[in-house]
């Protein structure tokens, strides 16, 4: 007699995402590897019965913050044990990785250790874990490409924007960064596999995509006919798909910044007018000891050639302050290139000494108070030129891609090209298409405007790739 075939018993499973967008993605395609098994996604961790924390092991306090989460969840996982229901508790992502035997020692609650290189493994893990009742560890960085042992990304699900990795891993060895060690050496994804996974989210209706990458714009997949494809073609094969009316990629290095790539901003209208660069610090001497590889004026040779072919351009960057050895003076060379450059946007860090990275042994430090000082200066002049940045917009008629409801009842919220936020008053069916808007005004955090009356609604995407 034919077995029925096997069909899971429904579950419900809550995930937990700490810090980068590729983390984000990594939690989506993991719901999505577990969904065959007959988990569905709950925001209610007391309700679950698998619970994974996504994990970001850049800084110190992003790697501390699951341990105290943990914590949590070993409550709600006995309260569960009283009522007579298992919940298998999972760590995923970089402090998976950096940390894996440690979280075992020191988190028991904990059934089940999975690296960012090995979550398409989760649904077996996860099957073996209640199945023996034994801790399961994978943290080894498997020969297999994870991607190609995904399942095919689900349709139906309604989304503007998403994004996909395109390359993990990093090679540049930046001597404050724990990237290379937990997400491995740098790797691309084969653009046929890339393009095959944005049709199938342009057919769920996804009108943006940003691609990501630790180092994106040093993409580098294997093509067709086995040569290495560049981002820039990626890009343009990408602008091909129809239904797609804007891309957006991140994050990438100052070196791998080729021309190809910035000719880009002027040739693709649908790549949108938007950059992140970051340069970390601007005293040449700060950025040798951080293994940039290159100089405060290369950094501004970059930025000059994107200008040049895109003068409206979004800069966005990331600075880190009191980094080992750092002084005064050091600092002054940060501000004065961000005072001439004038970000639209930027991320600021306090230096985090990382255990295993070389600078983590360098002298000397910085003291916690004066990283906080440099800190805020650095974030007070970035918010002026942002600021700035968005109040130039005011007056201007931008087209916004709607993503949600807004703040307030009756408003809707999406993004302007240069990735501001903006609140119109209008209807929710809007949310998936692109509108014009008239910008009003401008506040610390966002922008307000009105739909342009009489302007026709782009229809979304009919899976017409
Ligand atoms: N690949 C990107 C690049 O080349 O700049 C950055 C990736 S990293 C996930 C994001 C940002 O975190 C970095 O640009 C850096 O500013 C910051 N970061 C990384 N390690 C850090 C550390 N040990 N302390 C403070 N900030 C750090
Ligand atoms: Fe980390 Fe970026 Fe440097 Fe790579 S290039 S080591 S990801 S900061």
């Amino acid at each position: 007699m034919a077995q029925a075939p096997h069909k899971p018993l429904p579950k419900k499973v809550h995930i937990k995402t700490f810090g980068c967008q590729m983390n984000s993605y990594d939690s989506e395609r993991m719901a999505e590897a577990l969904e065959p098994e007959g988990y569905a996604l709950t925001g209610d961790p007391a309700e679950a019965d698998l619970v994974i924390l996504n994990t970001c092991h850049i800084r110190e306090k992003a790697a501390e913050k699951v341990y105290s989460e943990l914590g949590r969840m070993r409550l709600a996982k006995e309260r569960r044990r009283q009522e007579g229901r298992g919940t298998l508790i999972a760590v995923a992502g970089c402090v998976a990785q950096a940390e894996g035997t440690e979280i075992i020692a020191r988190a028991p609650a904990v059934d089940i250790v999975v690296g960012p290189q090995s979550y398409h493994r989760l649904a077996f893990l996860v099957a073996e874990a209640w199945a023996t009742g034994n801790g399961q560890l994978a943290t080894d960085f498997p020969a297999e490409d994870k991607f190609a042992h995904l399942p095919e990304r689900p349709q139906g699900k309604a989304q503007a924007s998403a994004f996909v990795t395109v390359q993990e891993g990093c090679d540049k060895f930046c001597t404050f960064c724990v990237v290379p060690y937990t997400r491995g050496a740098e790797f691309s994804r084969a653009p046929a596999e890339i393009v095959a996974e944005v049709e199938r989210l342009a057919a769920r209706g996804v009108r943006e995509i940003t691609l990501l990458g630790q180092n994106v714009n040093a993409y580098h997949g294997a093509g067709p006919d086995g040569r290495p494809w560049t981002l820039a073609k990626l890009l343009r094969r990408l602008a091909q798909i129809s239904s797609i009316d804007r891309l957006r990629y991140t994050t990438s290095h100052p070196l791998d910044m080729n021309d190809e790539l910035i000719q880009l901003f002027d040739d693709e209208p649908k790549l949108m007018p938007y950059l992140h660069l970051p340069f970390q610090a601007g005293s040449d001497r700060i950025l040798k000891a951080m293994n940039r590889k290159h100089t405060a004026s290369d950094y501004e040779a970059v930025i000059r050639r994107v200008r040049e072919v895109r003068p409206d351009i979004a800069l966005s960057t990331d600075i880190i302050v009191g980094f080992p050895g750092e002084t005064d003076r050091d600092f002054e060379a940060t501000l004065a290139l961000a005072a001439r450059i004038r970000f639209a946007q930027a991320f600021t860090f306090k230096y985090s000494a990382r255990p295993g990275t070389p600078a983590a042994s360098l002298e000397p430090h910085v003291p916690d108070d004066v990283k906080r000082e440099r800190l805020y200066a650095v974030q007070s002049l970035i918010d002026g030129d942002r600021h700035a940045f968005d109040r130039a917009t005011v007056g201007r008629r931008l087209e916004v891609l709607f993503e949600g409801p807004g703040r307030k009842p009756g408003q809707i919220a999406g993004r302007s090209p240069y990735l501001q936020a903006v609140h119109v008053e209008g209807p929710k069916g809007l949310i998936g298409q692109i509108g014009v808007v008239d910008i009003l005004a401008s506040s610390p955090n966002s922008l307000t405007g009105v739909i342009k009356s009489g302007f026709e609604w782009r229809e979304p995407a009919q899976a017409a790739v």
